[in-house]
């Protein structure tokens, strides 16, 4: 999959950036998206028919130029990192929209520190300046604290105030998004071989099936090229634009939308073109084999507090990412505040990479899986969903209701110390053939092993038609004939007493068990 390796200089061609627009619900950034496309639709393309498929191009002139920028139409920063999670990287450059009138809001913060993550230089949208009560320059304040410096201000982020819905700036913005991307990114790609991307975006049609946008990264994608996407494959029936116009081939950076596959891929797939039909079919049977595969390793991979605490122990020293979810954000600040103030030592290292309020969501544990981190939720539980998807990808959750419990619990873990977790663990079970009566030990259970071993010492439980008639009960004596044993195997006779827990019956079943450790690793 090296394939930037042998590409020769001549090859390459400049690209449009590709470019996501995030910020907190309800500051516009639907509204901006539709201004920046319409603001771009020549008059000829009647009244510009609008096609929604994820992604558009719109062309800007630019220093005498004519320059293409590509916008995901998916705002948001939750299909931004649902697609990091898959190991996709496709934007350039976000566009951080902040209202005007309403200031930097926990999803404003939550977005840039996805863009921080991910290494994507960020141009800020003050939006809504047509409002009364706007105030721009305070929005430049805020920001500066999330070390987010404004031209103006001696920084290196460029801040423009817009109004969406009057078309106030549009095209700085964009000119904007040009210059930052002109000024901190080398965007080439060579459209002269088979096409890779990733898929943007896919649903399935009654009528057409799997529909799926894809935005191409590297070489041409041509009508009638054998593809696969996800786990899908086939050949491209037909492309269309997103203005609906049917086309024959996309270049880097262009996205499309493709009709043809035999089942439709998630946001962040990536799809590569093949040589013939069989190829492609084999690729996606070994996608599909990986990705089970994946999923039992991936489960393994990530760290939990556990894990991190072993790595202490060991002297493997490492950074544990942490990510705060509480009900309030007073309790979320004392929770971190309590947490920077552990004295972890010079070696380990505590980073709080993202912290809200409010219920653990899908995007939080997308974050966890990128940066591997453990998700502590205070007060606070995740929906349903976000659980399977938490478990599926292995990430850590934890949960409390006492700032000090958590503390607690993480302390130990950044001085290898904490406490071993137990589990139960079956060992056999037997059933009882005769009882007898002994004064010295009670009654005692004359039995036949029926599977595994029974342990003096294990727990116990009875019982009797399927029903547990006593439980949380303990193998006090075990006797081989006139002997005692420490432990009897399958298909042997043994005598066993429960202490003084005397409602033995012929027929009943003793099943018994151990609290083991749970190895750490
Ligand atoms: P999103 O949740 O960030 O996608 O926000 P929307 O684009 O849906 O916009 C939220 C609300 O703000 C809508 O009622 C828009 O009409 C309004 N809005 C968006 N941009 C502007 C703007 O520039 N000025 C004013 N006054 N309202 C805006």
């Amino acid at each position: 999959d090296d394939e930037a390796a042998g590409e020769s200089a001549e090859d390459l061609e400049a690209r449009a950036p590709v470019v996501t627009v995030m910020g907190h619900v309800d500051h516009g950034k639907t509204r901006l998206l539709d201004a920046i496309r319409s603001s771009k639709v020549t008059e000829g393309e009647a009244g510009g028919i609008t096609q929604h498929i994820g992604a558009y191009q719109v062309d800007v002139p630019h220093e005498g130029q004519q320059r293409a920028l590509t916008f995901i139409d998916t705002p948001g920063h939750e299909a931004f990192t649902a697609m990091r999670a898959r190991g996709a990287k496709v934007t350039d450059i976000a566009v951080l929209v902040v209202a005007a009138d309403d200031g930097v809001m926990p999803q404003t913060v939550e977005a840039l520190n996805h863009a921080k993550a991910a290494n994507v230089p960020v141009v800020v949208a003050v939006n809504k300046i047509d409002k009364e009560g706007a105030a721009p320059d305070k929005i430049r304040g805020q920001l500066t604290e999330y070390e987010l410096i404004p031209e103006e201000y001696g920084g290196d982020v460029m801040f423009v105030d817009v109004s969406a819905i009057q078309n106030i700036n549009i095209d700085e913005l964009l000119e904007a998004v040009l210059l930052t991307a002109d000024a901190a990114l080398e965007l080439t790609a060579n459209p002269k071989k088979a096409a890779r991307g990733v898929a943007i975006e896919a649903n399935l049609d009654k009528g057409r099936g799997a529909v799926a946008t894809v935005l191409v990264q590297s070489g041409t994608l041509r009508v009638g090229d054998n593809m696969v996407a996800g786990t899908g494959f086939g050949r491209v029936r037909a492309m269309f634009d997103d203005t609906g116009e049917a086309v024959e081939e996309a270049t880097p950076s262009r996205p499309v939308q493709v009709l043809g596959l035999s089942t439709v891929p998630r946001a962040g797939d990536s799809f590569l073109v093949t040589n013939d039909d069989r190829t492609a079919r084999q690729i996606a049977e070994k996608r599909e084999a990986a990705e089970r595969n994946a999923l039992l390793a991936k489960r393994r991979k990530r760290i939990t507090l556990e894990d991190f605490d072993q790595a202490v122990a060991e002297g493997k020293i490492d950074t544990l990412n942490l990510i705060l979810k509480g009900d309030v954000s007073g309790a979320v600040e004392a929770l971190e505040d309590a947490l920077l103030k552990i004295d972890v030592g010079a070696d380990v290292q505590l980073r709080v990479i993202h912290r809200g309020v409010g219920a653990i969501t899908q995007n939080d544990v997308n974050l966890a899986t990128v940066d591997n981190a453990v998700i502590i939720g205070f007060n606070v539980r995740p929906a349903e969903r976000v659980t399977s998807l938490a478990d599926r990808e292995g990430v850590d959750m934890r949960f409390y209701s006492v700032i000090y419990a958590a503390i607690d619990d993480i302390e130990a873990a950044l001085k290898g110390m904490l406490k071993p977790e137990y589990e139960e663990v079956q060992l056999g079970s037997a059933e009882i053939r005769e009882v007898f009566r002994s004064s010295k030990f009670g009654s005692i259970a004359g039995s036949i092993v029926r599977s595994g071993i029974i342990r003096r010492n294990a727990k116990a439980r009875l019982v009797r038609d399927g029903n547990v008639v006593g439980d949380n009960l303990a193998i006090e004596s075990l006797r081989r004939f006139k002997d005692d044993a420490t432990e009897v195997r399958d298909g042997f006779e043994c005598g066993i007493g429960l202490g003084s827990f005397n409602d033995l019956k012929e027929g009943d079943i003793i099943e018994t068990w151990e609290m083991r450790e749970i190895p750490r690793t």
